[in-house]
């Protein structure tokens, strides 16, 4: 079957940077499962997958603008402490999903000073150009449940 708008599609991956250094892989644990056409991952790899079958292998560098964006130094912002409540210790290097006009965020703590901290916004791999190497395990198409919800259901996916 036909990747397509609305399929459910488990995929094995690697995903390594301009040096060649593996950043994330899924080999040796279960396949991603996604849904096409909603988003859930990186528009880039998403366009690339399009119209492939199962079986297919796909290799694709995604600039950053089709992967987690360009960075974007007015992401970093100098909060109060007490603004962050009900996150614990703040520590460098720290993360957490936070609530912003644009959706959520994941801000990383760059700097602890007195009552001050310091947020970037930017995602990890921001500015980075995404190589992927992925096998196309799987295509099939997605219950009505998994559309309403916007996420796959059962093996590789959210189970309720
Ligand atoms: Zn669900």
């Amino acid at each position: 079957m036909e990747i397509s708008a609305d399929k459910v599609v488990l995929i094995h991956y690697t995903l390594k940077d301009d040096a060649g250094g593996v950043i994330d892989s899924s080999a040796g644990g279960d396949p991603l499962a996604y849904i096409q056409g909603h988003g859930n991952l990186v528009s880039g790899l998403e366009k690339a997958l399009e119209g492939k079958q199962d079986g297919s292998s796909v290799a694709v560098s995604v600039v950053p603008e089709e992967g987690y964006g360009k960075y974007d130094p007015a992401l970093i912002q100098r909060v109060p402490k007490r603004s962050l409540q009900g996150s614990g210790e703040l520590k460098k290097g720290m993360q957490f999903q936070a609530r912003t006009p644009d959706g959520m965020r994941l801000f990383t703590v760059t700097g602890v000073m007195g009552d001050m901290v310091t947020l970037d916004g930017n995602h990890p791999l921001a500015d980075k150009t995404l190589h992927f190497d992925v096998q196309v395990v799987a295509v099939r198409e997605a219950t009505a449940e998994e559309l309403e919800h916007g996420h796959v259901h059962g093996a590789g996916g959210h189970h309720h």
